[in-house]
């Protein structure tokens, strides 16, 4: 399990730069670079209108990663203890990436 940081507060699933998905999945799978990951999980969160409702920041979760040039990357699953989520403002998941990403 990883504690993941993540500023993409437009997203419907952040809560207080923290994600309330117990799973999520980066993309990347010809990554070089940070961005050429992204959050596939992210969805908008259109007008704020699903902000704070029923939303439990998690302080540790799985993430499935697709990102197989990252060091922190075994058999497609994160090993990092702790990565961060950027892209403030993203409207759709190509906007955010892994800050974390490190080339191999
Ligand atoms: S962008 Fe990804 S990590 Fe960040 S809150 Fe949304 S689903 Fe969670
Ligand atoms: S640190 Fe590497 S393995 Fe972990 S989510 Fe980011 S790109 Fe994937």
């Amino acid at each position: 399990m990883t504690r993941l940081e993540c500023t993409v507060t437009n997203c419907l699933h952040n809560a207080e730069n923290r994600c309330c998905k117990q799973a999520i999945v980066v993309d990347g799978s010809e990554a070089q670079d940070n961005f050429e990951t992204c959050c596939g999980s992210f969805d908008q969160n259109l007008e704020g209108s699903y902000r704070n409702l029923f939303k439990t920041p998690e302080n540790r979760l799985e993430i499935d990663c697709e990102a197989i040039n990252c060091v922190y990357n075994s058999d497609r699953r994160c090993g990092a203890e702790r990565i961060g989520i950027v892209g403030d403002g993203a409207s759709e998941p190509g906007h955010t990436e892994c800050a974390t990403f490190t080339l191999r």
